[in-house]
């Protein structure tokens, strides 16, 4: 049994953390959201009301937060990991961040004594709940096997990307492939209704021909279609409009840095800056489908309940 501080214990972390309460971990856990210690206490995890305490005795630390300003705070704060971990602790950043922030957490992590790696994921919220996630993990070899063994409950695949921040890059070109195969989704669904076609019959052949995605088998912005889409529930967020703004301009920002040309994130870009606009950051990323349709309507979508 290894002590397991795990920092960030929302839609991703709390199912994930929950993996390795079940694989027999002493799991510590702290967030800032009151009702996100309250689920995790509920899974086994024994929640911390400070950073300093949910680091006390680690032998590992997870971190699974929003974006690189986040995961800079909790690692280079004066309160931060770097500061007040156990200096033997290893550090597994799971957050989705910019390659330039990983690798720069990889630099003072060392310079303080840390082993690291960067180590996002992908699978969704219903991948942290099966255990099933694939780890894109980037950082020294050596460090890397050694993460192995922690990452296991919570993982289908870990690949070993490269070196550090590479797990960020793919990381970032995978959301961003998502996010063009979930504007197809939004737009093919759209039209399906409109032509008059069944959608569970429509579903049913995309699934099996060539329209078929990962995006259309787990996101189908179409209720009653898909157990984990967020069309069932009014789209409360699985994956926020937020969160996949925040990726689709990191790809485009990389997009920049390398001279590549990315017209369909950028159109996907756009469409997550306009729920955010309409004040929906906290919605599901799939109600971009309501831009398909003439009237703004989709089965599933009722503002006055949002
Ligand atoms: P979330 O917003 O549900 O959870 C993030 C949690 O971090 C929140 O509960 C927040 O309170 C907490 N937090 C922020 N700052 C903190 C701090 N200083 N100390 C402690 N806790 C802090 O987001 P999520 O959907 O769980 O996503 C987390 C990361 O995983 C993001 O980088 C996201 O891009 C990535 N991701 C999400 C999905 C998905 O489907 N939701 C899939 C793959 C990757």
């Amino acid at each position: 049994m290894t002590t397991i501080s795990w920092i960030g214990l929302g839609r991703m972390g709390g199912p994930m953390s929950a993996n390795l309460v079940k694989a027999g971990h002493d799991v510590r856990g702290f967030d800032l959201i009151k009702q996100a210690m309250v689920e995790a206490r509920s899974h086994g995890v024994t929640t911390c009301d400070s950073i300093e305490d949910v680091l006390d005795g680690a032998q590992v630390v997870f971190t699974m937060l929003p974006k690189g300003e986040h995961s800079r705070a909790v690692y280079l704060g004066d309160r931060g990991v770097l500061a007040l971990a156990p200096k033997n602790a290893l550090l597994i950043d799971s957050s989705t961040i910019d390659v330039e922030t990983a690798v720069e957490l990889h630099k003072a992590a060392a310079g303080a004594g840390f082993d690291f790696v960067d180590a996002p994921v992908s699978g969704g919220i219903s991948g942290a709940a099966a255990g099933t996630l694939t780890f894109m993990v980037g950082g020294e070899t050596d460090t890397v096997e050694k993460a192995k063994e922690f990452i296991d409950p919570m993982a289908g695949r870990i690949v070993h990307t490269g070196e550090a921040g590479t797990g960020q890059a793919a990381k970032i070109v995978n959301n961003m492939m998502l996010f063009i195969s979930l504007e197809a989704c939004a737009e093919g669904s759209v039209l399906a209704d409109r032509l008059g076609l069944d959608p569970q019959v429509f579903w049913d052949i995309a699934s099996v021909s060539s329209g078929n995605s990962w995006a259309l088998q787990t996101w189908y912005p179409v209720p009653g279609i898909v157990d984990s889409a967020a069309a069932n529930n009014n789209f409360k967020a699985t994956f926020s409009a937020a969160l996949a703004a925040k990726d689709a301009g990191l790809a485009l920002a990389a997009g920049e840095q390398t001279g590549v040309d990315l017209p369909a994130a950028r159109l996907a870009a756009q469409r997550f800056e306009q729920l955010i606009t309409e004040g929906y950051e906290n919605l599901d990323c799939s109600l971009i489908a309501k831009y398909a349709a003439p009237d703004g309507k989709i089965k599933g979508w009722n503002p006055e309940q949002a």
